[in-house]
């Protein structure tokens, strides 16, 4: 019962009845091409749909992208539609919400030019929505309009209730203060420019309207220019108009300067409703007034924009129109002083900005940076109405970005809670403007898939319906029948009593001075019945009068009854919600109790929740920390691999040199083996043959079985050979001290050891295989002998000797010394061995049978030019010899 309603609000949770929710109302006006327009690329093709016709160029440029697009909305108004047609359809069923008590928002969308003003306000002769509603409002609540003052805004978006004697103290008060009524009532007064906006045939008036209540308008109307609100209804205060002086002595400010309007702030009132803090709201009692404000409103937002070099296209304006209605008291007389009882709703009507991208205009500087905030706030209401969109569709719950821009702000409740909301889109079909009107037309498209709640009927307070008309049947009937009776009773009682005193006759004397005076007394009797008589008329017209008060009374009484009637009827009603409430409040406890169980249950799964989250995390550290040793691990193995892979190949290189090396020493041990064979037979043959040849006995025979030893040097004994050429004693080539020269035969296959120790022989003549030549120059000889050693190891010997003169013109050299080589692996197998073990492969190097060679002074080798002992050891002989 209490209505508390205002403004839009977002639903109380526990509403069931406002559950129902209706699409924004998107309708669709095209209006007719200018006449430098050109082409035309809007096709109204049914009363809900139109298509959109893409340029040439664009068709071309897109791959067919833009094609003929068709736009479907609730209504669709082509170029012929009148203003009142339009109002018919979009406006005038908010108007009637309006006068209901419902809310209502209705803004007009799209491109400059477009007609968004002409649709809103119109011109003289073709008023748009805006005059159209207000001259529907005051035809409909006109005659149930409250006093001036009787209703009163409490400046925090809330309606309070005068008495009238304070109302009537207030109105005085006002009159004086201004000298020239500021509001006039009537057309006569009225600015002829939009006097007649309406033609008087087109008006129209809601039905249905609450005449028991009394109704009061205020209207508002702001501007949004660069997301600042301004109030276009302000009165500019004294103190600004006049002259102020700063410390020279000069005024700062003139009451001719322009005064830059102060910004207002949105505040939330205690319904939650957005409101603009200290917003001007003037109450307004006709059409006229109330057009008259508006036109100060826009005279003052062109002064601003003209002063200020604003873009006026660029503004969003807001005209408010704000109903308060209250019951009447029980008699139908006054408004009843209640506040509770004051509905107040509201129709927003919003002339929004050109929706054009910027680059459109051609603006620069600050301009261009209002700009951008415009197109801003218009960004934040496509953006808001996507969200609204997507959260109800999809069940998401989204915050919707209201705060982010005045406009959506201030409308957030409208989108929030209930009401209706309406939007004109409107449409400029010249091609110029194709692609802007193609986004103004997905945005409307989008927009009509939004859900508003539908604000719930309130019903008008319970007093017996129809009071106010009984009352005034009531005053009148009594009136007429005072009239009858002949004046109003409530005339002046002592003149009335004076009158009919005076209407009688007045008594003759009647003093009887002569007993036959027979005149005196008749003419008393006749006054006295002439008395007689007017009292008995008076007598009726008494009791006539006390019947009629008297039925009146019964009449009063039977007012008094039903009332009663009716006080006992709400008592009961009182009785039936008392019990509802009651039910609630049981629910509620229900519902609480519930709540504080889930609430309860809440706790332990958030618990657990963190528990199990705490695992996870730890889990997920372990495994963090698994990986990154798996990923090392990994990394390592990686890394081993490489260098493994690097030790086998150096390792197989090293082998492959390795074995390469055993083979030329192997291959030359027993090349050496085979030459001291060869020369064994050779020599063996030859002791054969001398022993046969020669007769002198005192030459001692080889015994044959040294045949493996080196036979006793040459060069120790003269030559016993006859039978050979005569050989000369072995000649030593004197060699002054350090003067000597060395051959330095180092074989072709000998294996390059990268021994840090290196053989360097000064003054020597390298060659590969030794001849003859070199032999002669020379008087000491090398040979760099490699061979495998027991452990397997390669061993350098270099074998030293002596280079002498044979007698046969050849060179001999006798072998004199050998120094051994040998690199060895501390870890390999020979490491424990020493020098002096030897492999089986070497079984002619023992100890022993290297000193048997070495005293027996190993070899000496005769050369002869041309001899031919095998490759690369023609030449040379040698002697073993072990190095200490
Ligand atoms: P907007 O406010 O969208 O920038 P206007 O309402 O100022 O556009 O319209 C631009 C011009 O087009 C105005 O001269 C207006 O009179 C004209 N106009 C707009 N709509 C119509 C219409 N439906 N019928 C006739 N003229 C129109
Ligand atoms: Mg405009």
């Amino acid at each position: 019962m209490i209505r508390k309603g205002k403004t839009p609000r977002r639903p109380p949770p526990k509403k069931p009845s406002n559950n129902q929710k209706d699409p924004v109302g998107v309708y669709c006006r095209v209006r007719p091409l200018g006449a430098e327009d050109g082409e035309c690329c809007v096709e109204v093709i049914s009363s809900t749909t139109i298509q959109l016709h893409a340029p040439d160029g664009l068709k071309a440029n897109r791959n067919g992208e833009f094609k003929e697009t068709q736009y479907s909305f609730k209504k669709v108004f082509g170029i012929k539609t009148t203003q009142c047609e339009l109002f018919e359809d979009v406006a005038k069923p908010l108007a009637d919400d309006l006068i209901h008590g419902k809310n209502g928002l209705l803004f007009t969308y799209g491109v400059t030019g477009s007609g968004k003003t002409y649709t809103m306000t119109g011109s003289p002769g073709q008023g748009g929505l805006l005059p159209r509603s207000l001259d529907m409002i005051f035809n409909s609540i006109g005659p149930f309009q409250a006093k001036r003052f009787v209703f009163k805004p409490d400046d925090k978006n809330g309606m309070e209730v005068q008495n009238q004697v304070d109302a009537l103290l207030e109105r005085q008060k006002r009159e004086s203060q201004q000298s020239v009524p500021k509001t006039p009532s009537s057309r006569q007064r009225v600015d002829p420019e939009f006097a007649d906006m309406i033609n008087p045939d087109e008006a129209c008036k809601a039905d249905d309207v609450d005449e028991d209540s009394s109704y009061s308008v205020f209207v508002s109307y702001i501007e949004i220019y660069n997301n600042y609100i301004y109030d276009l209804l302000e009165e500019a205060p004294m103190d600004l108009i006049k002259p102020k002086w700063n410390g020279a002595g000069t005024p700062l400010r003139h009451n001719t300067e322009f005064i830059p309007p102060q910004s207002k702030i949105l505040r939330e009132d205690q319904n939650h409703n957005m409101y603009v803090a200290g917003c001007t709201e003037v109450e307004v009692k006709s059409t006229e007034e109330a057009f008259e404000v508006f036109w100060r409103g826009q005279k003052k937002r062109r002064i601003a924009n003209t002063q200020l070099n604003r873009e006026s296209s660029r503004s969003h304006s807001v005209f408010i129109i704000k109903l308060a209605q209250a019951p009447l008291d029980a008699d139908g007389d006054n408004v009843l002083q209640d506040k509770n009882q004051v509905n107040v709703s509201q129709l927003c009507l919003v002339d929004l900005a050109g929706s054009e991208r910027t680059s459109r205009t051609r603006a620069e500087g600050s301009r261009l940076r209002e700009a951008g905030n415009i197109n801003q706030s218009l960004m934040t209401l496509r953006t808001c109405i996507e969200v609204l969109r997507e959260n109800q569709m999809c069940g998401t719950n989204k915050m919707v970005p209201y705060r982010d821009s005045k406009v959506t702000h201030l409308f957030k409740n409208y989108f929030d809670g209930e009401g209706k909301v309406r939007m004109v889109v409107c449409v400029n079909p010249k091609t110029d403007d194709y692609e802007e009107t193609m986004l103004v037309m997905r945005f409307a498209e989008m927009t009509q898939e939004v859900e508003v709640a539908r604000p719930v009927d309130r019903p008008i307070c319970g007093f017996a319906a129809g009071r106010r008309q009984r009352n005034q049947a009531f005053k009148e009937e009594l009136s007429r029948r005072l009239e009858e009776r002949g004046g109003p009773v409530d005339g002046e009682p002592p003149a009335a009593l004076n009158q009919l005193l005076q209407s009688f006759p007045p008594l003759p004397a009647s003093e009887l001075s002569d007993p036959n005076d027979d005149h005196t007394i008749p003419r008393l009797i006749e006054a006295l019945e002439k008395r007689h008589r007017i009292r008995q008329m008076v007598t009726e017209d008494y009791n006539k009068a006390a019947n009629m008060l008297k039925s009146m009374l019964q009449d009063l009484d039977g007012n008094l009854m039903s009332k009663e009637n009716f006080i006992q009827d709400q008592r009961g009603r009182l009785g039936e919600k008392d019990k509802m409430i009651q039910n609630q409040k049981n629910e509620i406890d229900r519902l609480e109790k519930k709540s504080k169980m889930l609430e309860y249950k809440i706790d332990i799964l958030q618990k657990t929740t963190n528990i199990y989250e705490e695992d996870k995390r730890a889990l997920q550290h372990e495994l963090e920390s698994r990986d990154h040793r798996l990923q090392r691990e990994v990394s390592e193995k990686k890394r081993m691999e490489v260098r493994m892979h690097g030790l086998v190949t150096d390792e197989k290189l090293r082998w492959q040199k390795e074995c390469e090396r055993r083979v030329n020493a192997k291959e030359l041990e027993m090349q050496n083996k085979l030459w001291v064979k060869d020369e064994k037979l050779k020599q063996l043959k030859a002791i054969v043959t001398e022993s046969k040849t020669d007769s002198r006995p005192d030459q001692p025979q080889r015994p044959s079985r040294e045949k493996d030893r080196v036979p006793a040097k040459r060069s120790a004994s003269p030559s016993p050979v006859p039978t050979g050429p005569p050989v000369r004693p072995m000649h030593r080539r004197s060699h002054s001290a350090g003067a000597e020269r060395w051959v330095d035969h180092k074989p072709s296959t000998n294996v390059e050891l990268d021994t840090v120790m290196q053989p360097s022989v000064a003054n020597a003549i390298k060659v590969s295989a030794p001849s003859e030549k070199a032999l002669a120059k020379c008087d000491k000889y090398m040979l760099t002998h490699q061979e495998m050693a027991s452990d397997g190891e390669i061993q350098t010997k270099l074998i030293k000797g002596e280079v002498f003169k044979t007698r046969g013109g050849g060179q001999s050299v006798q072998f004199t010394d050998i120094e051994t080589l040998k690199q060895e692996n501390p870890l390999g197998p020979s490491r424990k061995r020493t020098s002096s073990e030897t492999g089986p492969n070497q079984e002619e190097c023992k100890d022993g049978s290297w000193t048997d060679v070495e005293t027996r002074c190993a070899v000496a080798v005769e050369m002869r030019a041309g001899s031919n002992l095998g490759p690369g050891y023609q030449n040379h002989g040698y002697s073993k010899r072990r190095k200490p």
